[in-house]
């Protein structure tokens, strides 16, 4: 019975080691995109949740070969802004966590509700989150577009649930919104 039990360890580990390794291996052989980003008027937010924040959406566009590439300053050409609101009116957009202007070809920027982010987040989920909104709201500007979802990162709405698998493992992007993101980065 032990050694049955041992066997079955190995046997499962084995097959993580396989599914890690062909998952690297298509990760290789995919083409890394660049996209450049940054990130305004972040005031007071806490540099760990501003280092939290970023690393995730890194992490998130990292899944499918996509590096962000994070500006300090907004001189660069074909930068895409993030732009912090902490003055949201509770009639604007009610319930939503972030906006973008898709369809603004010349000005590339997306916003962040973060007053709200901070209302309906504990402190210690802020960085998380605040990286899944700005994901959430580049990938529709890249897309060019305001669809969204049933699942992961371009959900409409995160349930509880996510937001706490949000701490656990960044959400992701379906096949097709990857595929979409992947040609539309080509454009900045
Ligand atoms: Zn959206």
């Amino acid at each position: 019975m032990k050694s049955s039990g041992w066997g079955l360890a190995w046997g499962a580990a084995g097959l993580l080691a396989i599914a890690t390794t062909a998952r690297a291996e298509a990760g290789q052989r995919m083409e890394v995109k660049r996209v450049s980003v940054r990130v305004e008027n972040y005031g007071t937010t806490p540099l760990q949740v501003r280092v939290l924040a970023q690393l995730m959406a890194s992490r998130i566009f990292a899944s499918i070969g996509v590096k962000i590439e994070w500006r300090p300053r907004a001189d660069a050409r074909n930068v895409i802004e993030v732009r912090l609101r902490r003055d949201t009116p509770e009639e604007f957009l009610p319930g939503a966590l972030g906006y973008a202007n898709p369809f603004e070809i010349s000005a590339p920027r997306v916003y962040v509700l973060y007053d709200r982010v901070l209302a309906t987040n504990a402190r210690s989920r802020l960085g998380y989150v605040l990286g899944h909104v700005i994901a959430h709201e580049l990938a529709h500007a890249i897309e060019r577009s305001d669809g969204h979802a049933r699942e992961g990162v371009l959900k409409a709405r995160w349930a509880p649930r996510d937001l706490a698998q949000m701490e656990i493992e960044p959400l992701g992007f379906t096949d097709s919104d990857a595929a979409l993101i992947r040609a539309g980065v080509s454009a900045y």
